[in-house]
């Protein structure tokens, strides 16, 4: 296949797509049931598989921000009005919604994102199982009673917090959409979500299917803008009451900071810089795959990414051999192709980082394996496409060992003992990920336990579920996203306490 026959226009398309779920064309925030249009700057759309601009949009000002934080508020009232049982059978709906949609979403996504359509079509599967796996907790979301030494009846309600801002990042827009959007409504919270200004288009639809799906109007509201002005808006709107935040470590740490000053909670699930170790006992073959899919999966835009190899020194330069000698042969292209396994990074200012961070680490003494740079069959395309990259002889401290690249760049670095594993793993401020490769099974379980991780895999990688808690240990962030563990996070406890005496309390003995 030539160059040009890889380059494709796709703006008719993804309009098309568009026009379907919101009858217009023109993008603009979702909010209180239909696409309203921002009066800030006008911001663009870029293929990343051309580098072409093929859709225009105007970021979402304060009166957008208003309108959507106003109609979640209302919303999120009438979503309380209905039974639990009632808020689940939405939820389903809203999980049958995006399996009926579900081409039209992964299409959407790969298009106006640059994710593989191969890996888009199972992960529009997965946002309807978060919904589905929410909607069975609606009605069992309840309290406690708690045995307090006095003659009251104390009991606990799981009280929604009101309305939820939620902000994701550009690599994956419509799983961490449904990730935040499905625990946040099930406990009866309304929605603000601004995806990243890069790829808001999918979070939209979402929006589209929970309204159509039976959701009060305005619950879940979707903000087409940038995070400084939008998204700072909107974590600043005095109904906000929590903020919830997918993204960089930097970023998180600005928006902790906005939403502290009016003590709001955050939750903050931030990147890392995940150790994947392999020990000289490991299913070789395995653990091959396994490294692999640690880095190469969505071109390592991944925020569990495997970014650091620690490969025993006694296997070390086979193994690295036959990883370099597979990673070359992996289809990189254009990400509406089946066939392809690695798309383009999002975007041009991503793709700078990451060659820069390529040369840094060379600089700094590691040495080329695989990759390095752009594809020469892709050259032509002006897509943002990146080979799959391996630096072998990182060292422990090295910049590539400590700082995301985001990206499909691995750093080897060898050690010799389980000791020294472990402390290479945990010399690092993140703590998102990790994964040991291994046939002892003692070893696998001393390993996961000391590993500062918030979540580990024995012989494998990468597999999360939204039944399961996912989040950070230390600079990865803190909360969770997941599982029952988001629910509680999504929701406030509050204490009641019913007198239940005969006699009335004595403490003071007057009654008037
Ligand atoms: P980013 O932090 O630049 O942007 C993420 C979102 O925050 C975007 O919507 C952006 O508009 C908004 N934003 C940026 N600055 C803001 C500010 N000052 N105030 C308010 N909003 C702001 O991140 P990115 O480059 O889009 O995504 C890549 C990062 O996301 C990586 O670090 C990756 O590891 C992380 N990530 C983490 C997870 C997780 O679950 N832990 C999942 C996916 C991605």
């Amino acid at each position: 296949m030539g160059t040009m026959d890889i380059i494709q226009d796709q703006g008719p398309r993804v309009r098309q797509i568009f026009n379907d779920f919101f009858k217009t064309e023109e993008i603009g925030s979702f909010v209180n049931g239909e696409i309203v249009h921002g009066a800030g700057e006008t911001l663009n759309l870029t293929d990343p598989s051309s580098g072409r601009v093929f859709a225009t949009f105007n970021d979402a000002d304060q009166s957008v921000i208003d309108l959507a934080m106003e109609a979640s508020g209302t919303a999120q009232r009438e979503w309380m009005k209905l039974t639990a049982s009632a808020r689940g059978r939405i939820m389903f709906e809203i999980g049958r919604q995006i399996r009926e949609n579900a081409a039209a979403i992964a299409e959407i996504e790969s298009r106006s994102a640059g994710r593989p359509i191969r890996d888009i079509r199972g992960e529009a599967i997965k946002v309807a199982e978060m919904f589905e796996y929410y909607a069975g907790w609606c009605d069992k979301l309840h309290g406690e009673v708690i045995p307090v030494p006095t003659s009251h009846l104390n009991y606990t309600r799981n009280e929604p917090i009101g309305v939820v801002v939620q902000i994701t990042p550009w690599n994956a827009p419509l799983f961490t959409g449904g990730w935040q959007i499905a625990p946040a409504i099930c406990a009866g919270n309304g929605v603000v979500i601004k995806p990243s200004e890069l790829t808001p288009l999918s979070t939209l639809i979402l929006g589209a299917l929970c309204e159509r799906a039976g959701a009060p109007r305005g619950l879940v509201n979707v903000i087409s803008g940038q995070g400084t002005t939008a998204g700072q808006a909107a974590i600043k709107h005095s109904k906000t009451g929590l903020v919830v935040f997918v993204g960089s470590a930097h970023a998180g740490s600005l928006i902790a900071a906005t939403a502290a000053k009016s003590v709001v909670p955050c939750i903050l699930e931030l990147g890392g810089k995940s150790a994947n170790i392999v020990f000289n006992d490991a299913d070789i073959d395995r653990a091959i795959l396994g490294a692999q899919s640690a880095i190469f999966g969505g071109a390592g835009q991944s925020c569990v990414a495997g970014s650091r190899l620690l490969v025993h020194r006694s296997i070390h330069q086979k193994f690295v051999e036959r990883y370099a000698s597979a990673t070359n042969k992996i289809p990189v292209g254009n990400p509406f192709e089946d066939t392809t396994h690695v798309g383009p990074i999002n975007n041009l200012r991503q793709w700078n980082k990451i060659a820069e961070m390529v040369e840094l680490g060379l600089g700094e003494g590691a040495t080329l394996a695989a990759g390095g740079g752009r594809p020469q069959a892709l050259e032509g395309t002006g897509g943002f496409y990146f080979a799959p990259t391996i630096l072998d002889n990182v060292a422990p401290n090295a910049t590539l060992s400590r700082e995301e690249v985001f990206g499909p760049v691995v750093g080897v670095t060898p050690f010799d003992t389980e000791e020294e594993a472990i402390t290479l793993a945990n010399n690092n401020p993140y703590g998102l990920a990790g994964a040991v490769w291994t046939q002892n099974v003692a070893k696998a379980h001393r390993v996961a336990s000391q590993v500062r991780a918030g979540t580990f895999w024995i012989n494998g990688y990468k597999t999360i579920s939204v039944m399961s808690p996912f989040g950070g240990f230390g600079k990865s962030g803190y909360g969770r996203s997941s599982g029952k563990d988001a629910l509680m996070a999504y929701t406030q406890t509050k204490s009641i306490w019913v007198e239940t005496a005969a006699e009335p309390p004595v403490a003071f003995g007057y009654v008037g």
